[in-house]
């Protein structure tokens, strides 16, 4: 296993099966960045661009991402700062840090959408037309498909 010390932008429509290692893919139709964890251990990275997840910068040539990423659901618990292009590796965070985090990331996302997090991915998809019936609440929420990628999928 390899750690990587510089990632690459790679702006694209949409995400690739395969991903190499060394590239962020950038796609704006899907406000998404992926990336091979950085650590070597292969893992698909994902980090969704909102205003409260994660701000993308590009200045031309490089990309840095903020705040930091931190696989704390992958067995590498990889934690890193990407600054324009590098890769800073940073210390693992205890439970105790993880969850301090995860209760901060809830109240933003709760601040910002001005409502409980369950109902935000109705704000993601809108109803298409006047004539579309109230849907039941989404199995699947945002907000836990964001867990999901933080933390791994519930048991
Ligand atoms: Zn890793």
């Amino acid at each position: 296993m390899e750690r990587v010390e510089r990632l690459q932008p790679s702006f694209v429509e949409e995400v690739p099966e395969k991903l190499q290692p060394g590239v962020l893919y950038v796609s704006i139709p899907y406000a998404t960045a992926v990336h091979c964890c950085c650590c070597g251990c292969g893992e698909e990275i994902v980090t969704p661009l909102t205003p409260t997840d994660w701000r993308m910068t590009y200045d031309g040539e490089s990309v840095s991402l903020s705040p930091s990423v931190g696989s704390w659901s992958l067995p590498c618990k990889s934690h890193y700062v990407i600054d324009r292009g590098k890769v800073r590796w940073a210390a693992a965070w205890t439970k105790a840090q993880i969850e301090r985090q995860w209760a901060r990331d809830r109240a933003a996302k709760a601040a910002y959408y001005g409502r409980p997090l369950e109902a935000a991915a109705e704000i993601v998809s809108p109803p298409v037309g006047e004539t579309t019936p109230p849907r039941p609440h989404p199995k699947r929420s945002l907000f836990k498909v964001v867990v999901n990628w933080l933390f791994g999928p519930p048991d």
